[in-house]
């Protein structure tokens, strides 16, 4: 039994959807697109998981936060998939790949051929297990990656009314999950091993910022370990959590928030890997020119930094999907994908956007000491912004701080840009510079259930754009200096 397709999307997560758009929008013909995943829902803009989908009113269910809503496009119903031709195979694992003879092999044993192949696979979350620990199948343990981990969590949260809840990680997942719980009158106690919380992102100081927060509204914070093992009740619950220092905390539920891993099982030994991820050039093709590769799972030339990178963020998985299939569709036409990184979130009445790299010096601006404050901070690096990270700020702002970093203007003076703070960055996006054309995989505009980048083009900055801001960094730093 088989099929054949002129273009297969491997993986029905957040790039498939948003992939799927632009090959539409690009004239695909009905029968040639086929998208295969294992979930039984079509894509869905999977960050609505940890947040509107855990309110305890007025939650965010399926059908509204289809792709591609979350970057104010169309809402990629089923209905959607029928009408353009693209034939959705829902609730299939693909349990075996064979890129040589470009096909893949379902779980339910149909043979699946392309011309075409595009990696989607995503990431699944880090079980506890793989770090020692049993319990992972209780009902009352938590994980968050898909919908059926948002419907079991949903489930705890209901059956624990007032009760207590230990969330395991401080990384965003575990941020955005406690946040929620506390929404749900849930007292949380976050356990992590780092000193603060967001490690990979957040410095120290604006870590702080958010654990104080997260104080004022109740939560505890236990760092510097980790956990060590569950007891359970005789239904299987987990009952009590112990820490490797030696602390019991009973517990009503527990959410665990330790990490992904990308899904590269099925192409390992077939395709080059690079930092955990399928190894993909500036237009997304991995080492067999048939084979395609987006979002989490893949390891991409990020321009401005001179080195692969594999992200893990919304915005990259629906760019990076726009820009493989330009590529595909139309390669004569499609550039190197040029791109900044850019990463959200949002809790309690929180938000940040972060652009850029966290590389280098950081220079702080604004109050972080009041609660509900602007702030924020620049990373300058070997002379130059590369990275800039704003809470509270407003539209307007985060342009300024998008724009900033995809211009990395020379900055030779860092008290002077401490002193200057967020103007910095207002001053640089007002001067006029000579914008390249807008690239074909162009973003999109305001965000709806989730936040976006503002500037669409901020992922397309170019030789021309570069040059001219040499020039504008060069009369800025003077001037700054008559001052
Ligand atoms: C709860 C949550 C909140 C988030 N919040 C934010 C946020 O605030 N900001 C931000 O920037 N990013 C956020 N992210 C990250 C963002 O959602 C991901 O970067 C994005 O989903 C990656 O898209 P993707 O298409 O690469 O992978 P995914 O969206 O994970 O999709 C992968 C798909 O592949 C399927 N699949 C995998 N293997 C197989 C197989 N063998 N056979 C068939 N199907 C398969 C999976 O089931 C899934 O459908 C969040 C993620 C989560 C889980």
């Amino acid at each position: 039994m088989g099929r054949a397709f002129v273009y297969v999307i491997l993986g029905g997560g957040v790039s498939a959807g948003y992939a799927a758009l632009e090959f539409v929008r690009r004239g695909v013909s009905h029968g040639e697109l086929c998208i295969i995943s294992n979930e039984s829902v079509a894509p869905y803009e999977r960050p609505a998981l940890s947040k509107g989908y855990l309110l305890p009113e007025a939650a965010a269910r399926l059908p509204s936060f289809h792709t591609c809503v979350g970057a104010n496009e169309e809402r990629l119903t089923p209905k959607w998939y029928k009408e353009h031709g693209v034939e959705l195979v829902l609730g299939t694992g693909v349990k075996s790949a064979d890129v040589k003879r470009k096909t893949l092999l379902t779980t339910t044993g149909e043979t699946i051929s392309y011309k075409f192949l595009i990696i989607a696979t995503g990431a699944r979350a880090l079980k506890l297990e793989e770090f020692g620990v049993n319990g992972s199948d209780a009902e009352n343990v938590c994980y968050l990656r898909d919908i059926s981990d948002a419907n079991r969590l949903v489930n705890a949260i209901q059956s624990s009314p007032g009760g207590n809840a230990v969330v395991i990680g401080g990384g965003y997942i575990g941020m955005e999950c406690a946040a929620s719980l506390v929404i749900n009158k849930i007292n949380v106690t976050m356990v992590f091993p780092e000193a603060h919380c967001m490690a990979r992102l957040l410095t120290p100081k604006i870590a702080s910022y958010y654990e104080e927060y997260y104080k004022s509204r109740g939560v505890k914070f236990i760092k510097g370990t980790v956990l060590s093992s569950f007891d359970f009740d005789s239904n299987g619950k987990v009952t009590d959590v112990t820490l490797r220092d030696g602390t019991k905390l009973s517990v009503d539920m527990v959410v665990v928030g330790i990490g992904i891993r990308p899904n590269t099982g099925l192409f390992e030994g077939q395709l080059t890997l690079e930092k955990g991820g399928i190894k993909v050039n500036g237009m997304f093709q991995s080492s067999n020119s048939s084979v395609y590769a987006i979002g989490d799972v893949a390891a991409f030339p990020v321009k401005a930094f001179g080195e692969k990178r594999r992200l893990e963020h919304v915005d990259s998985a629906r760019k990076s999907a726009k820009h493989a299939v330009s590529s595909i569709m139309e390669p004569d036409k499609t550039g190197e994908f040029d791109y900044i990184p850019f990463f959200y979130s949002r809790v309690f009445t929180l938000s940040w956007q972060f652009y850029g790299d966290n590389a280098g010096e950081v220079v702080y601006y604004g109050d972080l000491s009041a609660s509900g404050s602007t702030f924020g901070a620049y990373w300058v690096n070997k002379g130059h912004v590369v990275g800039a990270f704003l809470e509270g700020g407003t539209r307007e702002e985060y342009e300024a701080i998008a724009k900033t970093t995809t211009l990395r203007p020379a900055v030779e003076d860092l008290t002077e840009l401490e002193r200057q703070g967020l103007g910095f960055a207002v001053a640089v996006s007002q001067k006029p510079v000579a914008l390249p054309p807008p690239i074909e995989v162009s973003g999109s505009t305001s965000g709806l259930l989730l936040e976006k980048p503002l500037y669409a083009w901020h992922a397309t900055a170019g030789v021309v754009l570069a040059a001219s801001i040499a020039a504008f960094a060069y009369f800025y730093g003077k001037r700054r200096r008559r001052w």
